[in-house]
């Protein structure tokens, strides 16, 4: 995950300890070494000049050639930096105080919502909850059947348009609404929605999820991103959060050759916070984001 970058800031924090006392030019150097590994890793711009500004900030009150080592002080302030970028806190789920608690899943296809809907289920269920999947994904013909199958591999139940709740023509967002009352029928406190994939933002399917949105008014909304489409990622999580208010972002694909820069512009650029990660293909490879953990890994 993210090898090169880690390779990087090995090679900086390397040379950094070597030094013993540091004078101003070496943070300038160490500075700008930071700055163009987080470019290289596809961090969003405007994130970097942030980051690196904060960094110079907080090392100016350092008393760089005194007794205590100024080398390891600029790392902790680098670390707690990049914990800081990546969002900072772990998420703290909180439950509808009505249950059931509404999840809606957006993204693009491909980013791995419907796989995340599942994993995100089996999931809740780790917290001892009772999750129902939802089928409102109506564009891709293979969609419902995959969630069903992944469904029984999480073992949850899912409904879409072609039981009883489909309505008359299986209309995604009657779907979705009639969903909520069968899962207060069968007793789930949780439902996942996972609607319509899409290959690029599309005014239309936005509406139609903005109006499963109006009717399941759900407790969370997420959008899927997959990590390895850095930049764009981010771009995309924009675009969504100004058509639908979205409550953080799912990230995926985080054990492929991603370099960070998703994972590291995301909070800054959308203002929403990684809410879960997925880091390999089996249902057991994804859990809550943990800034700090991450940060610990990047650093090596
Ligand atoms: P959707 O079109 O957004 O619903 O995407 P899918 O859920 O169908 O996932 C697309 C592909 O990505 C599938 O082959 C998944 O197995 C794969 N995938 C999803 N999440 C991950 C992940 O975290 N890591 C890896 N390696 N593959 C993933």
């Amino acid at each position: 995950m993210f090898d090169a970058l880690t390779d990087r800031f090995e090679g900086i924090f390397t040379r950094l300890r070597g030094k013993g006392r540091l004078s101003e030019g070496d943070v300038d150097e160490v500075l700008r070494e930071i700055r163009l590994a987080l470019l290289e890793a596809d961090v969003s711009f405007t994130v970097v000049r942030g980051f690196v500004a904060r960094v110079r900030e907080a090392t100016v009150g350092l008393e760089l050639s005194g007794a205590l080592n100024p080398a390891q002080q600029v790392i902790d302030i680098v670390h707690q930096e990049l914990i800081a970028t990546l969002g900072g806190e772990t998420l703290r789920i909180t439950y509808a105080s009505k249950p059931p608690t509404v999840v809606l899943m957006a993204g693009l296809q491909g980013s791995g919502k419907t796989t995340a809907s599942a994993k995100l289920a089996r999931w809740f269920k780790g917290q001892g909850r009772n999750p129902l999947l939802v089928g409102a994904d109506l564009q891709r013909p293979a969609a419902i059947e995959q969630l069903r199958t992944l469904g029984r591999q999480v073992d949850v139940p899912v409904v879409s348009r072609d039981d009883a709740i489909g309505g008359e023509g299986g209309d995604p967002v009657e779907v979705a609404e009639n969903a909520i009352a069968e899962a207060r029928r069968l007793g789930r406190d949780v439902v996942i929605v996972d609607t319509a994939g899409r290959l690029s933002i599309d005014q239309e399917l936005m509406e139609q999820v903005r109006q499963i949105a109006q009717v399941t008014e759900p407790q969370y909304t997420f959008l899927v991103v997959d990590a390895m489409t850095g930049q764009d990622a981010v771009t995309t999580a924009e675009n969504f959060h100004q058509a639908l208010e979205l409550d953080g972002v799912i990230l995926t694909k985080l054990d492929g050759d991603a370099r960070g820069g998703a994972a590291l512009s995301v909070k800054e650029v959308v203002g929403r916070p990684i809410a879960f990660a997925s880091n390999g293909e089996k249902v057991a490879d994804f859990d809550l984001f943990h800034p700090d953990r991450l940060a610990g890994r990047i650093l090596g």
